[in-house]
């Protein structure tokens, strides 16, 4: 794919190539940063990319953060970046219960952390919230992607606060994020266009600060990092129910530009931020059954809890 990181086979760059840098033979090639990298040269330009990211954002450098890993490579990356700027970090996986899936993720967050002496906690979703996601599905009538939003949000979240973390972050990365303005803009969607920021302070006693930490970084850069770290993420068909998604359109759609003019992603995106600061939400409130935060009375949580028992007296209803 014409990107930003192109890497040969085995992860060798064309020959002759040599790095911006140092002058050693490169192997990564950006063109949106008019860059070639040995990999010595681009892990010290990916740890970088974090560090200038958080700083962008306003983000204090030193406080610990909690990462929501699912075992994908991105949310490993951004675990196994933070630790190596020296942030105390703590990995928080949840357990969906979906089979197959779930438990190569669980697996590829042990793998990752064990070796690396790193600290995590994987929760089961179905400890915490009482019922499995097929349930919740089934009984909500809501499709399984929302409902997994829902509760995987409202977890991280409770979680964090829990293990006395006042930030997360997520693997969110450059692509996610200039895809996601792409699509909001295009559909004119200004009341996510209002909070759409890397960082998002936390507003609420019982809210964890939100952080992607990747916003900078583009997937290719992302997969030459695992490549270079020897990060392993989950293999396989990822999650069953995510086929479709619309937001990967508006991504297609950005590299698509990015492969005619490099760095048209990067601009998109910073430049929009640039005018922006990380936004306040004084509609927060307290949720009046669990006392988590939300915007209405209740949260999306003990919403679910209700359409389950109501569904759950009428069956047919
Ligand atoms: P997704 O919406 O699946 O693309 O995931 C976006 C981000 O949410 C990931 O980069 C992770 O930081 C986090 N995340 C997704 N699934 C989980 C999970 N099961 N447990 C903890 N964090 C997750
Ligand atoms: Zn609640």
């Amino acid at each position: 794919m014409k990107g930003s990181a192109i890497t040969g086979p085995g992860g060798k760059g064309p020959s002759g190539m040599k790095c911006t840098a140092c002058k050693a033979p490169a192997e990564i090639r950006l063109p949106s940063h008019n860059s070639k990298f040995c990999d010595p040269c681009f892990e010290k330009f990916f740890l970088n990319g974090v560090a200038k990211g958080l700083k962008m954002v306003g983000f204090p450098t030193d406080a610990p953060i909690a990462v929501a890993v699912s075992g994908g490579k991105d949310s490993l990356a951004v675990w196994d970046a933070l630790s190596r700027l020296e942030i105390k970090t703590m990995g928080l996986h949840i357990y969906l219960g979906l089979g197959e899936f779930s438990d190569i993720s669980a697996a590829a967050v042990e793998n990752f952390a064990r070796p690396r002496g790193l600290e995590y906690r994987i929760e089961k979703l179905d400890n915490i919230f009482g019922h499995p996601l097929t349930e919740v599905a089934r009984a909500t009538r809501l499709p399984t992607c929302s409902v997994c939003g829902t509760l995987k949000r409202s977890f991280i979240n409770s979680l964090t606060v829990q293990a006395g973390f006042k930030a997360v972050a997520t693997g969110h990365h450059l692509d996610d994020e200039a895809g996601r303005l792409m699509g909001n803009l295009i559909r004119h969607k200004d009341q996510y266009l209002d909070k759409f920021y890397p960082y998002l302070p936390s507003v609420h006693p019982a809210q964890a600060a939100r952080i992607k930490p990747l916003f900078r970084l583009d997937q290719h850069e992302i997969r030459a990092y695992c490549r270079i770290r020897e990060i392993e993420p989950a293999g396989g068909d990822g999650c069953p129910f995510s086929k479709g998604a619309t937001s990967h359109y508006f991504q297609e759609a950005m590299e698509f530009l990015e492969g005619k003019m490099p760095g048209t992603k990067r601009d998109f995106l910073f430049t929009y931020l640039k005018s922006k600061e990380p936004p306040g939400d004084e509609s927060f409130g307290t949720c009046l059954s669990c006392g988590q935060p939300t915007y209405g009375e209740k949260c999306g949580v003990c919403r679910l809890r209700e359409r389950m028992e109501k569904n759950n007296r009428t069956p047919d209803g």
